[in-house]
Formats: structure tokens, sequence, C-alpha cells
């Protein structure tokens, strides 16, 4: 039974098989090889997926939602019509669907998928997408970094090795990584980004340019209204995409705001260079992370043999650019930005299923991970809220560690282990994950109890934590269940997939008939 890959984009999503040993990505009805990540409500309340609900949303942006990967991980609430749904449940539809063109493709039921989320991803970034895959009715066998997908791709299979730059610049997010290649085995070396950077933010320069420019043609600004606001948008990346290719754009809006009887349209040009220098801040912050990745693996540019462009955006010359200035001498190389991902994540889920293909997959811990703790700064006197890591960033996946901590006053009952990840010193200036208390300690004077932490990191960068105290047989240990914000309990997965269940069989009822009614009329 065939294992797809699928990349959970924040733009676009792709789903994409292995056969003979090479990915490709399977097209949807349409022959389109892009579904975008965007889902909706028609006026009857049915379920629109891809681009029919990207269609609606310059009309009907409150019926429409885009960009959920953003939200993943967190407890935001999806509105749609007068239901709201978790990040989850809204990324199942998009994986349901296509689950649904693979099954339609490959002429046989899909239940296993490798997903691919940015390294940068958090713990709770990535449970939640492991859920979206359960509500989709997908087993996800594993969760695989983007960058180490497109890595998988271009892999060169030569005996001495290389080493990659794998720079990732999508709808929302960006990741830089350093990839070694030796033979059959891939080893991601530092990984750094942003995952709240991309092109959305390119679209979004634009179209407030768009709001200036209008301004200063017809001397008013232009009303707060959401559809306005997602029309600009849709034009602004639009302009953005013609840019990659010419020097100027013309956009043009008719009937933007109507005064009375009159009309006013917004018709300007825009030049590859003024859109160029919107956008140049954020990039020059992709090439900080580009430095800070390559410090991180020890290397100067030099050392690298190789750039790999991944991502809708790199096709931005700019871009190219700048990357290539920032590293000159190392050879760039892009191939399919938008789809290698998800090519790479097929490599893997063949590897998976036992294919031909023999590749042995070495991945990093994005972030160092580890506790608050009281620890000596330096001075002699111990300070609270110091944060401790467990496991370093960029250590390499699977990984368990731990350490033993004590007690810090006498008769202390009890140890509250508080769980971040980050790199500051201070705890609180990390990420929390989570926390929980080791109870019912013996009274001991201070010192005298042991609390060993291990931190256990999976394949698919999953934390567990567990806490035990080492004491005279006694034992309690904890895992940290409530690390994830926003994370599903199984109750509430069992329901999210019934419900989506629901809407998909009301929207292929509604589809057929549909059809019928299309057939009638012939
Ligand atoms: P991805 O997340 O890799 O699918 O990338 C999607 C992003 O790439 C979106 O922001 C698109 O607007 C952007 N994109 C796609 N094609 C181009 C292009 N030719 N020039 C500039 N940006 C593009």
């Amino acid at each position: 039974m065939a294992i797809i890959g699928i990349d959970l984009g924040t733009t676009n999503s792709v789903v994409a098989a292995l056969d003979g040993g090479q990915p490709w990505v399977i097209p949807d009805d349409d022959d389109e090889l892009l579904l975008p990540s965007c889902v909706g409500l028609d006026n009857n309340g049915q379920l629109l997926v891809g681009a029919y609900a990207l269609r609606q949303y310059a009309s009907a942006p409150e019926r429409t939602i885009k960009s959920i990967k953003r939200h993943m991980g967190t407890d935001f609430q999806a509105v749609l019509g007068d239901q709201t749904y978790s990040p989850q449940a809204i990324s199942a539809m998009i994986l349901r669907t296509l689950k649904a063109e693979a099954e339609k493709v490959l002429e046989e039921p899909i239940t296993q998928a490798v997903i691919t989320v940015p390294a940068y991803f958090t713990d709770a970034q990535r449970q939640a997408t492991k859920e979206a895959g359960e509500i989709a009715g997908l087993e996800v066998l594993q969760i695989l970094n983007e960058p180490t997908a497109a890595a998988l791709v271009f892999e060169n299979r030569s005996e001495e090795g290389e080493t990659v730059l794998v720079y990732d610049l999508g709808g929302g997010t960006f990741d830089v990584s350093i990839v070694d290649i030796t033979g059959d085995v891939t080893e991601v070396l530092a990984s750094h980004g942003n995952n709240r950077l991309g092109g959305d933010d390119f679209d979004r320069q634009l179209q407030r340019h768009l709001t200036d420019k209008f301004q200063q043609v017809h001397g008013e600004a232009l009303p707060d209204d959401p559809a306005i606001e997602a029309r600009l948008l849709r034009a602004a990346e639009a302009a953005k995409i013609e840019l990659s290719e010419h020097g100027f754009v013309t956009v043009r809006e008719p009937f933007l705001v109507s005064q009375g009887s009159t009309a006013l349209h917004l018709e300007t040009e825009i030049a590859r260079d003024d859109f160029e220098h919107l956008i140049s801040p954020m990039l020059k912050e992709t090439l900080a992370a580009i430095d800070r990745a390559l410090s991180d693996a020890s290397m100067a540019g030099d050392d690298l043999d190789r750039i790999v462009l991944v991502g809708g955006s790199t096709r931005i010359p700019l871009v190219q650019r700048l990357v290539q200035n920032h590293l000159p001498g190392v050879p760039l190389s892009s191939f399919e930005p938008d789809l290698c991902v998800a090519m790479g994540a097929a490599v893997q889920a063949g590897v998976l299923s036992g294919a031909e293909i023999e590749s042995i997959l070495v991945d990093v811990v994005p972030h160092s991970l580890g506790i608050a703790a009281m620890m000596d700064v330096g001075m002699g006197i111990p300070m609270p809220g110091m944060f401790s890591t467990i496991i370093p960033r960029n250590t390499v996946i699977p990984t368990s560690r731990s350490e033993i901590y004590t007690t810090s006053s006498n008769n202390q009952e009890k140890v509250e282990i508080d769980v971040y990840q980050g790199e500051n010193a201070i705890a609180k200036e990390n990420v929390p994950l989570g926390s929980f208390m080791v109870e019912g300690l013996p009274p001991k004077p201070a010192g005298a109890i042991q609390v060993e932490v291990s931190f256990d990191f999976d394949i698919n960068g999953i934390l567990t934590v567990t806490a035990t105290e080492k004491g005279a047989g006694q034992q309690n240990s904890l895992v940290v269940s409530d690390a994830d914000t926003g994370r599903l309990s199984s109750s509430e997965l069992v329901q999210a997939k019934e419900s989506l269940d629901q809407l998909f069989d009301l929207s292929e009822g509604s589809l057929m008939a549909a059809l019928a009614a299309a057939d009638e009329e012939e």
C-alpha cells in the first residue's frame, strides 16, 4: 500500500508519491499540482477547499480561512459560518482533500503519510500537525523537516559527501538548514529560521503600498473594508509574481470604492526596484539567519558545496541575488522550488515502506530544551529562574538526555518542573512548553533529595519529559501532558474527525447534486 508524502504549506500544499524509486507530484482533477491551503464555506454553507475557497476569499473573507499553518499548535479558533474549528481541524480539511486526490490517481485507499513541517516548528506545532493527519484519517508515520525533505530530492550520492545550505522561503515561513550528505546518510548539521516570515509578508507590504498610492491619487484614505483589503492583497500577490519576470507591472483595480454615483479606481505602476526596496529589510533578516546557521555548524561559507533554494518566494530575483552575493562562489541550484519538499517527503515515505531507496536520515533538535532551575551564574550566588539546558540545540535526534537536580530548601515537599525551549539564559525569556509537579517528597535538608529530569525527543520532534525522585526506594515520575497549547484530547479528535466526515459527505453530496443538475441542463 502506498504511503504518500505531504508538504502541508502555509500557502500551498502538495502531495507526492514514489513510483519506480522516483518521487512525483500527484495532480488534482484540473491537473494542478499545488492545492492552495485555503478552506471556506460557499453561500450555501458547503465546504470549499483549495482554489475554490481561495477564489471567494476576496468577496467573502469572513467565510474563508487562509494561512492556518501560522496558528498550528495554538488554541486559536477559526470561525467558519456558525461553527468554530481548531487549526488541526482546518488543516485536516486540506489533508483530507490531498488524500482523496491521491486515492483517485493511485486507485487505492491511502491511510499513511509522511508530513513535512518547518525545521523551526515547536513541539506543539508538530503535535498539532500529527493530530491534523489523524483527523483526516491518515496515520502520520513521520513528521519530517522541510529542508531535510528538500535535501533528499537533491541528494547527490557521491561517496565524497556534500555540504548543502537549504534556503527555504515559502509563503509563511523561512528556514535555513545546513545539511551534510555523505553516501546514504543525510544529516542536518544546523537549522535556523523564522516561522513568521514569507511571501505573505511581501504581499502585505505591497498591499500597503497600493493603499498609500490610492490615497495619493484620490486624496482620501481607503475605507476600512475587509473585502477591499482582500482584493488589494490578491492584486499585490499577482503583482509580486509578475515582478519576478518583469521590471514593471501595472495594477488595475477598477471600482474599488463607490462615492455616490462615482466610482474610484486604482491604477498604478510598480517598478521591481520599488518592490525590492519594500522587502529588502525582511530579506536581510534571512541573511543573518544564514550566518547564524553557519556559525552553529562551525562552518564558513567556503565550506559549502551548494546552495539549494526551496519555496515559491525564492523565485524572486532579489532573493537569488542576495543569497548568491552573501555566499559568493557557492553554486546555487533550484529545482521546482514549490514541489521539492513534497517530493522529498515521498522519498522518505518510500524509505519507510521499504521501497528500493537507500537513505538514512539524521535530523537535529531545532531549539535547546531545558527547565528553569536555580543556578550559579558565576558570582557564587545561585540565581532562581535560570535556563538549564538538557538537550542542546542541533543535537541529532532521536535523543534522550537527563540531568540530576537537588532540592534548594529544607523539608521541601515538592519540585516544580517548568519546561522551556530557546536559547536565552533566563528561563522566562524562552518559549514555555508546560510544567508539572513532583510532589510528596520526604522531609530532608536542602540538597539531600535528587530529582532526575529526563527529556526524550523522538523522530517526529516531539518531546516527553519525565521527572523521577531518586529517594529511598520511592519514585515519583510524571510525564508532561499539557506541554502543548491547543492540543486536542482523544475525544476532541474523534469529534473533529466525525464532523469533518460529515462536512465532506455534505459537500460531496452537493457536488453530486450540482453535477446531476448540470447533466440535466445539457
Ligand atoms: P510555498 O509556500 O513554497 O508554496 O510558496 C508560496 C509563496 O511563494 C507565496 O507567497 C507565493 O506568492 C510565492 N510565489 C510563488 N511563485 C512566485 C513567483 N514567481 N515570484 C514571487 N513569489 C512567488
